[in-house]
């Protein structure tokens, strides 16, 4: 495959032996036969999917997980064998591509499967289904017992579907106290108990529950996202990890236009921002249509192993960093990673965002391309 050429200097590079690295050490963690099921919704958040889930898939990854079924058929594209699970809810229009495809789905309401089941064209295509059981998120899933063995009756009796899988997600893995985490385990372990006959797949554990819980609710599959990412999910996951994370995304520029400013003279869209000396200013070709965001004002970036602030509004193609002195244009800019002896994290600008580092790549929006490495 020939890559394509960008001749803006502005990229995502995508660390894949970090991925893969990140992938095995999970892996470690697992009892035998445990698989894994990569979590690459969302672009990889972020990261891009393709790769990510052919670095996952080589590093011992044996199921892809997305979010949406456009997500799916995106994969499917990409990958002909491993099976391929929509987390999130499908609409019934899906059913007919999702047989054809094997891609398997989620399901939680007993009409869904009704209306579903006429939908399946060919007699030798199999709908596989994962059930979700609400244990406590309150996003989609089963609520109770009865509603689980309705469901799951409902899929035995129709003709070309399987019951394949019953999962859950916890609410609150990532968190020291565990009382709530706790109550959904038993209402999950509930609900296996209740089941006639246990399906191929029964999964629980996200990130958090499986770096916290180690050889616990691991049943037959394991779900990461965020650690294959090399980002912990949260600061008290963070103090407790077996092993160190290898961050993967590196956000990288380069100065395009560097002038001098005489004191008071101004920068940027509501001229907010006065020199209050003599001062050297570089242009960087990334802004908020980048992702970017305008509250990422302030910001450090890293040139020539230093750290310099984003100075005036973030405009939406376009941003200012203040300058020591002139540099050359070309002088290689780092948003997010590693320069020299200095790094500025994912988790950095999650700080400076107030919000999550699972946020961070996936707001790096698509006309930023992702080059690997
Ligand atoms: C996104 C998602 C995951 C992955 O969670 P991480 O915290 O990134 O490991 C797992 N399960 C479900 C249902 C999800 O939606």
């Amino acid at each position: 495959m020939m890559t394509q050429q960008h001749f803006r200097p502005t990229k995502a590079i995508i660390d894949l032996q970090a991925i893969q690295q990140n992938v095995q050490n999970l892996k470690k963690l697992l009892r035998p036969n445990v698989q894994i099921i990569a979590v690459v919704k969302a672009n990889a958040y972020g990261h891009g999917d393709v790769a990510v889930a052919k670095a996952a898939l080589e590093a011992g990854a044996t199921i892809l997980a997305v979010a949406t079924p456009d997500e799916a058929l995106h994969i499917r594209a990409h990958f002909e064998e491993p099976d391929i699970l929509v987390l999130g809810a499908s609409p019934v229009s899906f059913v007919p591509f999702a047989a054809q495809k094997r891609i398997i789905l989620t399901v939680f309401a007993s009409e869904w499967v009704q209306q579903a089941a006429p939908l399946i064209a060919h007699e030798a295509d199999l709908l596989r289904l994962h059930i979700k059981v609400d244990s406590g998120m309150g996003r989609i899933g089963v609520r109770s017992e009865q509603e689980l063995l309705e469901l799951s009756n409902i899929i035995q009796t129709a003709n070309n579907m399987k019951l394949d899988g019953i999962f859950t997600h916890f609410a609150t893995a990532d968190e020291e106290d565990t009382s709530y985490f706790d109550r959904q385990a038993h209402f999950f372990e509930q609900c296996l108990s209740a089941l006639p006959e246990k399906p191929r797949l029964v999964h629980a554990s996200n990130t958090a529950t499986s770096l916290v819980k180690g050889a616990h609710f691991q049943y037959d599959a394991v779900r990461y996202g965020i650690s294959m990412y090399g980002l912990s999910p949260s600061s008290y996951v963070e103090g407790i990890l077996p092993f160190q994370l290898q961050p993967a995304f590196t956000l990288e520029s380069e100065l395009v236009h560097v002038k001098q400013l005489q004191a008071g003279d101004s920068i940027g869209y509501g001229a907010t921002y006065a020199a209050p000396s003599d001062l050297w200013i570089g242009t960087i070709p990334i802004g908020y249509a980048d992702g970017v965001i305008r509250k990422l004002g302030g910001q450090e970036v890293i040139i020539d192993g230093q750290r310099m602030p984003i100075v005036g509004r973030i405009c939406m193609d376009q941003c200012m960093v203040a300058l020591p002195k002139a540099y050359a244009i070309g002088e290689k800019v780092t948003l997010i990673g590693r320069q020299g002896k200095d790094v500025i994290s994912i988790d950095e600008w999650a700080v400076k965002l107030e919000t999550i580092n699972y946020e961070v790549p996936c707001i790096i929006t698509a006309r930023v391309p992702r080059v690997y490495v």
